[in-house]
């Protein structure tokens, strides 16, 4: 019933208890369990559940296992970058918020957490992308952007959160996120786990678990 019982890895505890985090929100106890289990996941939550960490703290565990096995990414392309974890968000407020909450939980665990947001320049994005990124967190139109450029790719993604789903339906991005997924799909189908997180659950989000997630755990807190 504490963080402390959850083997996260030692850094990410750490992080944890430096957050001041003891006790895990109702999204956070069920969401966690399975998403380390390796499950797919489908949850209702709203603003305030503590969902960023529910979603941040798998993938941060994750993604330092992959460095213990030192998992071989391709070699550098000229200048594309092969994220290991991708969080789609629907606004530029709240991606810069996932970023920073997944920056201080990820202080020296070694994974990288870069930003990308549409209405603003793109370059500063770039020269920090360039600088390796394990986890992007983006918006779904400038990440389009930065794939069509070649500079990201998505062969590599073993992590997918979608943050607010209806929000980024209802801002019209289902096109910019099929596509997105289709990407990370083609070279290797399977490979992903897809967590999808939505305060709401109309039969736009249904069809969008069915179509992007594995056989996968509904949680309604
Ligand atoms: P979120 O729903 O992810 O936007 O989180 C809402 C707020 O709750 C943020 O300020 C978090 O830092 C905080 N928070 C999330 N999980 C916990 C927790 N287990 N214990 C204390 N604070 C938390």
């Amino acid at each position: 019933n504490t963080f402390a019982e959850i083997d996260l890895g030692d850094a990410l505890n750490q992080n944890i208890r430096r957050c001041k985090y003891v006790k895990p929100t109702p999204v956070q106890r069920h969401a966690i369990p399975i998403s380390l289990a390796g499950r797919d996941l489908m949850a209702c939550a709203q603003t305030g559940s503590g969902k960023t960490a529910a979603f941040c703290f798998p993938i941060i565990s994750g993604i330092m296992k992959m460095q213990d096995q030192s998992a071989q990414r391709p070699p550098r392309g000229a200048r594309t970058v092969y994220p290991l974890a991708l969080i789609l968000s629907p606004t530029r407020e709240l991606s810069m918020q996932i970023h920073e909450e997944a920056r201080k939980f990820s202080y020296q665990t070694g994974v990288k957490v870069v930003v990308a947001y549409g209405g603003a320049p793109i370059h500063q994005q770039l020269r920090e992308l360039e600088r390796g990124v394990d986890i992007l967190v983006a918006t779904p139109g400038r990440l389009v952007d930065l794939l069509e450029r070649a500079r990201v790719s998505l062969q590599m993604i073993k992590y997918l959160a979608l943050d607010e789903a209806d929000r980024m339906l209802d801002m019209g991005f289902e096109p910019q996120i099929r596509k997105i997924v289709e990407q990370m799909d083609m070279p290797r189908p399977g490979l992903r786990q897809t967590m999808l997180f939505s305060a709401t659950f109309p039969k736009e989000i249904q069809r969008l678990a069915s179509d992007f997630l594995s056989t996968y755990i509904f949680l309604a807190v």
